[in-house]
């Protein structure tokens, strides 16, 4: 399994809008992003006002999505096809299958800072799905799904630490209750759940070429 090393805030920075990789930094003033200097692409020789082409524009807005769900081009490459052999909108199915991956379901319950935070404490076996242990970040959520804390001081711990810190935004999706450190699916996520601003018909058209 491959390890990705680059800097979060960069990837804010190179796709121009706020990822939130870094949890509780990323609503703090520490965040480069709040500050004008720091909003413009890394790198010495950045042109903030180049036109990209349309190529660009298109390769851009897939990597924002695949940055932000934290996928690797090979992973993102598996969920598209999935997408694509669903019936309806390829894009809106994109995005819905993406919001269904574990990482994010437990990262928008509040039990971890941050969707990378989330993938680690899934692979170190702090969380089950219906009663089970899980150790596979990817797995896709259904509706009725419960996805839980393991009942170990140490997961319910990090876990309460994290949604102290950082209270869980309301999902329309999800029922989160807070004193059993559980998450009910209580729907298939829809295109008004995805909350980064995203043209999904941008990424089909780059990935269909
Ligand atoms: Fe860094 Fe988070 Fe701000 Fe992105 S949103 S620039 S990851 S602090």
């Amino acid at each position: 399994m491959g390890r990705d090393l680059d800097p979060s805030c960069r990837k804010c920075r190179r796709e121009g809008v706020k990822l939130m990789l870094k949890g509780a930094r990323c609503e703090s003033a520490k965040c480069p992003m709040e500050k004008q200097w720091r909003q413009n692409p890394p790198g010495m020789h950045s042109y903030p006002h180049r036109k990209n082409s349309l190529y660009g524009t298109r390769l851009r807005e897939k990597q924002k999505v695949k940055r932000y769900y934290g996928l690797f081009e090979r992973q993102f490459q598996q969920v598209f096809a999935q997408a694509q052999r669903s019936s309806g909108n390829t894009g809106e199915a994109l995005l819905s299958l993406l919001e269904r991956r574990l990482d994010n379901v437990v990262c928008k319950a509040g039990f971890a800072s941050s969707r990378k935070s989330a993938r680690i404490g899934i692979v170190h076996g702090h969380f089950t799905l219906n009663g089970r242990k899980v150790d596979r970040p990817g797995i896709l959520v259904n509706v009725g799904d419960i996805v839980g804390v393991k009942a170990k001081e140490p997961s319910q711990k990090w876990a309460r630490a994290n949604m102290e810190s950082r209270p869980a935004a309301v999902q329309n999706w999800l029922n989160v209750d807070p004193a059993k450190l559980e998450a009910t699916v209580a729907a298939l996520p829809t295109r008004e759940d995805v909350q980064i601003p995203v043209e999904e018909q941008l990424i089909v058209e780059f990935c269909s070429r």
